[in-house]
């Protein structure tokens, strides 16, 4: 039996491996193009960051202890060229030598990746122009860097490894530029999430341009030159392109092999392609999210290892072991915060037509009496007839991680908002509280679920009449620092005395700061013949950072 792998990196290392533990005597054979095999991608705008300052420490394997190790035949700077089905035949080019050869195999995987999307743009070619994927792009980059300590980097696309990217050179000590199209970073969050990172990037002196399309480049002397619509060029000596990646299916393309909507190598269950001898895995394949139903290819490390697993449990064992599809969690350092996300976003879900919820919460990382807890935002979305948990986005500083790891459980498991209230957390002061982020998350929900908590978003508060009366229920020195426009201040510990100067046949709009305050002045008020109350979610603090953010897009104030 003979097994052929194209892609020697995180899906198809996973499956050599795996095969190899199954079948003892299987020959095992994987190409890959580049000179290295079992790196870590991951890693990698790290390294050019100076955090990890050893390069070897990004080779997890290399094609000598995989043959030392697992007796595999790893072959690297090996470029499979063609796949001939009928034969079941690859042909392959040695690209040191120029050789070319064809190699037969009994089943064939592929996992060639994906490839970072490169528009036509004028200039797009000219020097100082990357896009990382790999060791060689991180080493051109680091040695470019290192020629412009103090220099200027422009990051076109603000996705995750443009913002991993912006980080580590700033830290490195350029000064940064993020150009994005759309009108938020990070695609996969929602904008009151993505509105607080947009702050803390600003904060930190990096220049963030949102609905900004670059139309081109222009190199000279000096250097490069930006071009953006409608507005003045931007000065770099460095460029790093990060607007997304495509599904690499040249290949299977070439072989007729069937491509799903997406675009990317359609699979089935259990990870076979449109011909029974030949699965893929990773960047390249496409499948079914199990919450929208929608074929989509899924760009993360985990789903990518998971997969290589199974399809090499099916290969030796038989079609037996299903693949679920990927709820996209994933997790990006910004800077001193982390944001993570699992599932889908509410702007997602409402494309795909899913009827959902939203709440908003705001919650100590752990006990607030003891040093060093910090606040983190929750975002959850939830379907409104039975409570299950389609998304959740978080943003905070510690213990981000775990939450969201949680949450993503949860989702895969198709489970409801009653499983977060109930979640049994291992609590001492130091790690969490009595009743954890996500279970406070559960509590809103499902408060949100039973009507004992009426919300609106931050975007509908601009759609508060003069008609309606906008309750700060915070305390007046909370209020003088800043409030929401035509907002009274009532603190909730007065408002059981001052009922009487709220109209009960009005419609009440309630805020605190994030949220607690306002849900108790909203049962006040409730119990107390007032019919109509809504309460802001999030309150004033996602209000003030989504409002800011909206703003400067709008009136185009980003400089
Ligand atoms: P890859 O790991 O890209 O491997 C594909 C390999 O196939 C490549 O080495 C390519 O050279 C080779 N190949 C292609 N065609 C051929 C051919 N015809 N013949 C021979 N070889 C071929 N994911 C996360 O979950 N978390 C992260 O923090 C994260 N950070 C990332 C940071 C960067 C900079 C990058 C680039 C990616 C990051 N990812 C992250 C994404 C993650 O690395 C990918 O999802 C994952 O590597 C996909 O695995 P894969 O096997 O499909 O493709």
């Amino acid at each position: 039996m003979r097994y052929i792998i194209v892609g020697g990196v995180a899906g198809g290392a996973s499956t050599a491996a795996r095969l190899r533990r199954l079948d003892e005597h299987a020959e095992i054979v994987l190409f890959e193009k580049g000179s290295y095999i079992s790196y870590a991608n991951c890693g990698m705008p790290y390294y050019i960051g100076d955090v990890i300052t050893d390069r070897n420490k990004l080779f997890v394997q290399t094609a000598a202890s995989f043959k030392d190790r697992f007796n595999i035949d790893a072959r690297v700077l090996h470029e499979v060229t063609a796949i001939f089905p009928d034969q079941k035949l690859v042909q392959v080019k040695n690209l040191q030598s120029g050789e070319t050869y064809e190699l037969s195999y009994d089943k064939l995987v592929l996992s060639p990746g994906a490839e970072p999307i490169r528009p036509p743009l004028q200039g797009i070619d000219s020097e100082g122009i990357f896009t990382l994927r790999n060791v060689p792009d991180t080493d051109r980059i680091k040695s470019y860097v290192s020629q412009f300590p103090n220099g200027k980097a422009v990051i076109i696309g603000a996705g995750f490894i443009g913002l991993e990217m912006a980080e580590n050179l700033h830290n490195l000590g350029m000064h940064v530029t993020i150009i994005e199209m759309g009108p938020q970073i990070l695609a996969p969050v929602d904008f009151p999430i993505a509105a607080i990172a947009q702050q803390h990037i600003r904060s930190k002196g990096v220049d963030l341009r949102l609905k900004t399309a670059v139309t081109g480049f222009e190199r000279n002397e000096n250097g490069l030159k930006v071009l953006v619509k409608d507005s003045m060029p931007i000065d770099a000596d460095m460029v790093i392109l990060s607007i997304g990646v495509k599904p690499d299916t040249r290949l299977a393309v070439a072989a007729g092999l069937e491509l799903g909507s997406a675009r990317g190598i359609l699979v089935n269950e259990y990870l076979q392609t449109s011909n029974e001898a030949i699965y893929a895995v990773g960047d390249a394949i496409e499948f079914m999210n199990p919450i929208t139903h929608n074929s989509m290819p899924t760009y993360l490390a985990g789903p990518a290892n998971k997969q290589g697993r199974i399809c090499a449990n099916n290969m030796v064992l038989g079609n037996k072991q299903t693949y679920n599809g990927s709820i996209n969690t994933a997790i990006v350092k910004i800077f001193d915060l982390t944001v993570a996300v699992a599932g889908v976003a509410s702007k997602h879900l409402t494309a795909a037509k899913i009827a959902h919820l939203v709440s908003t919460t705001h919650s100590g990382s752990h006990a607030g009496y003891y040093p060093g807890s910090e606040q983190m935002t929750i975002q959850i979305n939830f379907a409104p007839a039975d409570g299950k948990l389609l998304g959740a986005q978080i943003i905070g500083t510690d213990g981000v991680d775990k939450r969201i790891d949680t949450l993503s459980s949860v989702i895969q498991r198709g489970s409801t908002i009653e499983e977060l209230m109930e979640f049994e957390h291992a609590y001492a002061p130091p790690y969490s509280s009595a009743k954890d982020p996500v279970n406070m998350a559960g509590f809103v929900a499902d408060n949100i679920l039973q009507k004992r908590l009426n919300v609106i978003p931050w975007s509908a508060v601009s759609n508060i009449s003069k008609e309606d009366i906008l309750v700060d229920v915070r305390a007046p020195l909370e209020f003088i620092e800043g409030n929401i426009p035509g907002a009274i201040n009532i603190p909730v510990d007065e408002l059981r005395d001052r009922l009487s100067e709220l109209d009960q046949n009005k419609n009440i709009f309630i805020y605190c700061q994030i949220g607690l305050r306002g849900y108790l002045a909203q049962r006040i008020l409730l119990q107390n013949g007032f019919k109509s109350v809504q309460n802001i979610s999030g309150g004033y603090k996602l209000w003030s950072a989504c409002n800011i953010e909206s703003n400067l897009i709008e009136s185009s104030l980003v400089v």
